[in-house]
């Protein structure tokens, strides 16, 4: 007999007498006036990166999509169903976001499979495999700059990974727009699980560096 999981019914009850009490105005006032989120969040699916949690984001706050690796294809004036690009089309000319960034994170399974051509359990099946071919271009860029090159293949391919991600947001027609005329802005950002210490990449040198947070924040 199918059962609905009980730790997320446990969950949930927790949930409703402390996160939604907290923030129950705030869903009251979302319920009605919608939402209108200013930051557009592109990140994994693992589920130790959750955009949210990490970024202390309230209801309403944050637009996230997640998917394998936050990858960001090219824009494609294909038939077909394409489920990150509808988002992006969304947060840009419906919600009007300020800001897209694209979160990467360490030990990243999709960027590992695609570096070791997928071993178990990110097997080349015909989704994963296909999916995380969008990384070729980034691994064929990082090759050809040697300023990508770190001592850590996997942490270089993760970075790369970013950085491709953000050359694709601009093929789609709309955003390029959007950031022409200066009411769109697009990031980079990776998120180390174990330390918990997040990175912000300058678009200038396009490197990494360690997030400052200001003293006393709360
Ligand atoms: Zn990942």
């Amino acid at each position: 007999m199918l059962s609905f999981p009980s730790d997320l019914i446990s969950g949930y009850g927790r949930y409703l007498q402390k996160g939604f009490v907290r923030h129950k105005e705030t869903h009251e006032r979302l319920a009605v006036y919608g939402q209108k989120p200013e930051v557009m969040v592109i990140s994994c699916c693992d589920s130790r990166v959750t955009p949210e949690g990490i970024f202390n984001a309230g209801p309403g706050e944050l637009f996230v999509v997640r998917n394998v690796a936050n990858l960001v294809p090219p824009y494609e004036d294909t038939e077909g169903q394409h489920g990150t690009s509808a988002a992006i089309e969304f947060a840009v000319n419906g919600l009007k976001v300020k800001h897209i960034v694209i979160m990467g994170h360490g030990q990243c399974g999709g960027v590992k499979a695609f570096r070791e051509n997928a071993n178990e359990p990110m097997a080349t099946g015909e989704f994963i495999g296909r999916w995380i071919k969008l990384l070729e271009p980034a691994a064929i860029a990082m090759a050809c700059m040697p300023v990508d090159k770190t001592d850590d293949p996997q942490l270089a391919m993760e970075y790369a990974g970013i950085r491709q991600s953000l050359k694709n947001l601009r093929t789609f027609p709309f955003v390029e727009q959007a950031l022409e005329s200066g009411n769109l802005q697009v990031h980079g950002a990776w998120f180390d699980i174990g330390s918990g210490e997040l990175r912000t990449m300058d678009p200038d040198t396009q490197k990494f560096d360690k997030a400052d947070v200001a003293p006393g924040a709360d």
